[in-house]
Formats: structure tokens, C-alpha cells, sequence
């Protein structure tokens, strides 16, 4: 039984992600998605509305399952018995900071391999700050993300206001 991890913030969840998740759990017997609740950037959801978007997006897949976490993903990793960290990969800069982190998993964790998966030529530009800003300028994110998580995003966007978007919380 080979179990997977899928780490990430999901501020909020897309269908790069998706994609992702989904092509994963064809090739592993279980993937955890793993919600990191203080990742070191601003974020527009909560970690329990985070956790919440990704149950409600996947619970139709069996294989897949939600928690959240905090703490170094290695922890995590042993703590679900997981022998296997997702990544997803969309342009070299991605590379660079998946390298270096795999990397740096590894001379916390040798056991413990990541795995990083190419995205779908469709959601190459896709990412969660990407689609923050869209949805911030009202724009059409229909095709980004699926309808439940349009709809929190949207209701989200005006509980907070339109001038309370800091840039922090759009970035990636
Ligand atoms: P993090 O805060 O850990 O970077 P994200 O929630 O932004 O987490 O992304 C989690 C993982 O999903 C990362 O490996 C990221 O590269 C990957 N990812 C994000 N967007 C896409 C996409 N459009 N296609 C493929 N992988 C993606």
C-alpha cells in the first residue's frame, strides 16, 4: 500500500489542484490532502474553510482524503504513514522551489520521496492568487475553478470589501 500526501495551502482550491489530486490517485493507493494552516503568506481563507473546499471538491473520489495540518510536512507524512510527497509543476520557478524543497525533505526524512507530477497544458497559468485577483476585479473564473468554490470565493471577496484585498493575500 503505497499512501501519498498532497501538500498545500488550497487558498482556495482549483482545478490545477484538482488535476493534480485526481491523476495522483490513479497511481497511489491513498492520497491525503494535507492543508498547511500558517503557510509564511497571507491568506484569504481560513484553514477550516480551506480543509472544508477541498473535502466538498473531492468527496466524490474515495481515494482521497482531508486534514489539515501545521508543522513540517515530514511530521505529517509519518504521522498518516505516508511514503510519498505530491508536488504539482507549472513553470521553472515552480522547479526551483520544489527542488529545493524536496531536497531539503529529504535530509529531514530519506524514506520519504516526492513525487512531482506535470500540469495539464490547460492549467499551466493557473494558480490560487491568479484567480483571487480575477474574482477581485470581477471578473470570470467559472472555468478555473468549480461552482461551490466560485461561490465561497465571491461571498468571501464581499464580506471583506473591495479595498481590504491587500496584495499579500493575492499573492501565491
Ligand atoms: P503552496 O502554498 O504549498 O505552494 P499551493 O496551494 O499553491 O501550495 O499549491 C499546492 C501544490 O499544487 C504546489 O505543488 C503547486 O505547485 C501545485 N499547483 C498549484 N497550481 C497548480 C497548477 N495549475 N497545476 C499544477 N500544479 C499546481
Amino acid at each position: 500500500m503505497v499512501r501519498a500526501l498532497f501538500p498545500g495551502s488550497f487558498d482556495p482550491i482549483h482545478y490545477g489542484h484538482i488535476d493534480i489530486a485526481e491523476r495522483a490517485s490513479r497511481l497511489f493507493d491513498e492520497i491525503v490532502m494535507a492543508v498547511y494552516d500558517r503557510p509564511l503568506k497571507s491568506l484569504l481563507f481560513s484553514p477550516e474553510e480551506r480543509i472544508d473546499l477541498v473535502k466538498e471538491t473531492l468527496s466524490n473520489n474515495k481515494k482521497i482524503r482531508v486534514i489539515g495540518y501545521s508543522g513540517l510536512t515530514v511530521d505529517v507524512c509519518r504521522q498518516v504513514d505516508a511514503q510519498v510527497i505530491i508536488r504539482g509543476l507549472r513553470v521553472f520557478s515552480d522547479f526551483e522551489f520544489e527542488f529545493r524543497m524536496a531536497l531539503a525533505n529529504h535530509r529531514l526524512a530519506q524514506d520519504i520521496e516526492m513525487v512531482a507530477f506535470i500540469t495539464a497544458e490547460e492549467h499551466t497559468f493557473l494558480s490560487s492568487s491568479t484567480v483571487k485577483e480575477i474574482a477581485s476585479l470581477n471578473g470570470d473564473v467559472s472555468s478555473m475553478l468549480p461552482d461551490i468554490v466560485e461561490q465561497k470565493l465571491k461571498e468571501k471577496l464581499k464580506s471583506m470589501g473591495e479595498h481590504t484585498l491587500s496584495a499579500n493575500t493575492l499573492r501565491d
